[in-house]
């Protein structure tokens, strides 16, 4: 039986610079910020001068966030995505995680996967692994991540303005239509819209592309209408959207059928970027987001009038404790 440190040292170290020691002590890394990495207190960072941190924290817990038995390594990869995503939103670089992580049980083929999906997208973006904490209890992982961002050009929820464009990075609902699939026993994660709902990728390059272009923005995380409504309120105003313009995912209205566009404006989990910003900032920001091959939609603009206007359908979107209102 594997103990807490050997379960550390064998799936929660993990060095993006090739280098790794096997005493249970994570690597210094100059390269990655890391002074003091696992085995101490505390991790030792760097900050790098003239750029403001920026903190998030997520957890996905099993049944609730995603299905307990789904893949490991599109679970790893999916705990450490969202998280990501939140730090695309503000334009902010990756640099430092922790991961806590709550285990039913030890199962090493499934931790095995689990660290290598979570790996393998922290490497691809940038981010460094440097504590965590195991706990024994329903499966779950609370992930703090720590980006860092040129002091004052974070894009931020509040600095929309009237008839600034409304903007999103790519198609909506794709992710919706996974979890749907994957409750119909859709189990192939070469499936499109399986795998939007599994394996999103967090729009980081997009998001720092965004910056001193975008005036407003968020990551799509409860659906279209919901998070548009946050924008709205954090920017005291309203929104016009342009139903024809939002982009739905392909291949939607084939399985969802008349459901399709509820599932595009009202799914969530798709984590698309949603950015508001003005007219003159639009085909530069097109340009930008196409050299990250994405696509840049704009469906509707900013106005006074409070509310999300346009749109002949209520917002119900994901919360928590209200549970799905359809
Ligand atoms: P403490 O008792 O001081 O909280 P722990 O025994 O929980 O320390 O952890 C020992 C070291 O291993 C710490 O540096 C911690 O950050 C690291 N660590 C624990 N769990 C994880 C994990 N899941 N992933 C990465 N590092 C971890
Ligand atoms: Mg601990």
């Amino acid at each position: 039986m594997l103990g807490e440190f050997d379960l550390i040292k064998r799936y929660f170290i993990h060095s993006r610079h090739g280098q790794r020691r096997d005493d249970g002590y994570g690597m210094a890394d100059e390269r990655a910020g890391v002074a003091l990495a696992q085995g101490d207190d505390c991790a030792l960072l760097i900050p790098t001068p003239g750029h403001q941190l920026a903190v998030s924290v997520d957890t996905s817990v099993a049944g609730v966030h995603f299905p307990e038995d789904a893949p490991p390594a599109a679970i790893g990869h999916r705990a450490l995505a969202v998280n990501l995503s939140d730090l695309a939103a503000m334009g902010a670089t990756p640099r430092w995680y922790v991961l806590a992580l709550t285990l039913p049980d030890i199962d090493p083929d499934w931790l095995e996967a689990f660290a290598r999906g979570m790996h393998t997208l922290a490497d691809a973006c940038g981010i460094t692994l440097v504590g965590g904490d195991i706990t024994r209890g329903q499966l779950a992982m609370t992930i703090t991540v720590h980006g860092e961002v040129p002091a004052n050009e974070a894009i931020t929820r509040t600095g929309a303005r009237v008839d600034d464009m409304i903007a999103v990075t790519g198609p909506l609902g794709g992710a919706h239509a996974g979890l749907i699939a994957w409750r119909n026993g859709v189990r192939d994660m070469n499936d499109a819209h399986l795998h939007a709902y599994l394996k999103p990728w967090p729009r980081l390059e997009a998001g720092r592309a965004l910056r001193g272009l975008a005036s407003a923005g968020l990551d799509i995380s409860d659906g279209l209408l919901g998070d548009l409504a946050h924008l709205c309120q954090a920017s005291g105003l309203g929104a016009r959207l342009e139903a024809a313009h939002i982009p739905v995912a392909s291949g939607l209205e084939k399985v969802l059928g008349d459901q399709a566009f509820d599932a595009a404006l009202n799914g969530g989990d798709d984590y698309e970027l949603l950015f508001t910003l003005p007219e003159s900032s639009l085909s530069a920001a097109r340009a930008k987001l196409a050299a990250c091959g994405l696509t840049l939609s704009v469906i509707g603009r900013m106005c006074q009038a409070p509310g999300v206007h346009g749109i002949d359908t209520i917002q119900h979107g994901w919360q928590h404790f209200y549970g799905e209102s359809r």
